[in-house]
């Protein structure tokens, strides 16, 4: 555990585009739990990679071709040690969080879940883990079923325990709302589930920067994740899975790499993790990828969500006395998401209002539909934090807000 407290004038140093004005101001960035910012090593990574090895990977034997692939593989290697899992043949690298429940998806769920059996999701689900499995329902004829969530934006854990049964096959929840904040009880989750036989994927696209995961101490049979929410490239996921799973299940995509041999009357198949890496991916962002990761350890988690914790505190506070906001989501366990309305203000327009003076904020439904409809609204306005983040920014964000409630009130 790292006691001593971030330098976070020294943090945003490393982000050459926080150094902005936008419309006239400082920019204010807290739209990360859409995209974080990239530090300048990230961004260098890439030009690197372009400038100095540029090559396919795997396939070639002269010595860009050897760099570049080593460049590549050693990502793969520090997404094990960063997830902790027993072996690089665990980590599919992907283009994010979609992709990755989309191969489970087709994969896994057209493989093993058949005709009445049912997948357990959560209302507080991004449309991303809510889609791919109503498809596959489409397709064979399983049965979604749907965790509610309290008025605080937790889990109705009585309510998902009897939804389990001996038809659940899977249960596909997220790890942190990126609409709400909340952190879901996983662990209990896991063992739960695995307690009726079926298999969890968790969708760690809000935790992985905030959060220490541990695939192996969690029991979890799939983990994904973006690298562009962890200061990262876009266009770089992980798929974590259990090793005797990913052997069972059929391949995704099919073309080359994921193949030993190809012939007319039949192709066998390559070895994991190749199996599900069809096609040339995306090697530059991969490569910058390895940056990102060095990046959040030399600070270090715990003192990246103790920073991150202190800001969403801070914030909770600042807002709370503004005349008419509600925050939506108030779980006791939340990352730095802070989700509210304001009666009688319409999100999109305190949106733009808060553009003006520089502050960026997302507003709407958050990819998550079904969340609002539970809530009763059509979206909320969302400041999510991040390591870069000040209380003075803060300050500017109440400021933003009282402006704009005095104008649209
Ligand atoms: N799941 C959650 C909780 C998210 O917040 C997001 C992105 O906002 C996704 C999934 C989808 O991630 P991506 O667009 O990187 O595939």
């Amino acid at each position: 555990m790292t006691t001593q407290k971030l330098d976070i004038d020294a943090v945003r140093q490393q982000f050459p585009i926080l150094h902005q004005q936008v419309n006239g101001k400082p920019l204010v960035y807290f739209d990360n739990a859409a995209t974080t910012q990239k530090p300048k090593e990230v961004i260098d990574a890439l030009s690197q990679y372009y400038t100095g090895y540029n090559a396919n990977i795997h396939r070639g034997i002269h010595t860009l071709a050897e760099k570049a692939t080593s460049a590549f593989e050693a990502t793969r290697s520090a997404f094990r040690t960063f997830l902790n899992a027993a072996g690089t043949e665990e980590i599919i690298l992907t283009y994010g969080t979609t992709d990755g429940i989309n191969l489970v998806a087709q994969t896994f769920g057209r493989s093993f879940i058949g005709k009445g059996d049912e997948i357990l999701i959560s209302t507080m689900e991004h449309h991303s883990n809510i889609v791919p499995w109503q498809m596959l329902c489409e397709v064979n004829g399983c049965v979604l079923k749907v965790i509610p969530v309290d008025e605080s934006g937790e889990l109705d854990m009585a309510a998902f325990e009897n939804l389990l049964s001996d038809r659940t096959r899977l249960v596909s929840v997220v790890h942190a709302s990126n609409a709400l904040g909340t952190i879901n009880p996983i662990t209990e989750i896991i063992r739960k589930a695995h307690h009726v036989g079926a298999k969890v994927l968790v969708d760690g696209a809000q935790a992985a920067s905030h959060l220490t995961i541990d695939v192996q101490a969690l029991d979890v049979d799939f983990y994904v994740l973006s690298l562009h929410k962890m200061y990262g490239p876009t266009g770089v996921g992980v798929l974590y899975g259990k090793k005797d799973l990913l052997n069972s299940m059929p391949p995704y995509r099919g073309g080359g790499e994921m193949i030993k041999e190809v012939t007319f009357a039949k192709t066998t198949y390559n070895d994991l993790p190749y199996k599900f890496e069809a096609g040339t991916p995306n090697i530059a962002d991969v490569v910058a990828a390895r940056t990102a990761i060095t990046f959040i350890e030399s600070l270090g988690k715990d003192r990246i969500a103790a920073h991150e914790l202190s800001l969403l505190q801070y914030a909770t506070d600042a807002l709370q006395g503004i005349d008419g906001l509600r925050v939506i989501g108030t779980a006791k366990n939340k990352v730095s998401v802070l989700s509210f309305v304001i009666k009688g203000v319409h999100h999109q327009d305190l949106a733009v209002i808060l553009d003006q003076q520089g502050i960026a904020v997302r507003t709407g439904h958050h990819c998550t539909q079904p969340l609002m409809q539970r809530f009763d609204i059509t979206g909320t306005t969302r400041a999510s934090f991040a390591v870069y983040n000040t209380t003075a920014e803060i300050d500017r964000l109440r400021e933003g807000v009282e402006r704009a409630v005095k104008m649209l009130k």
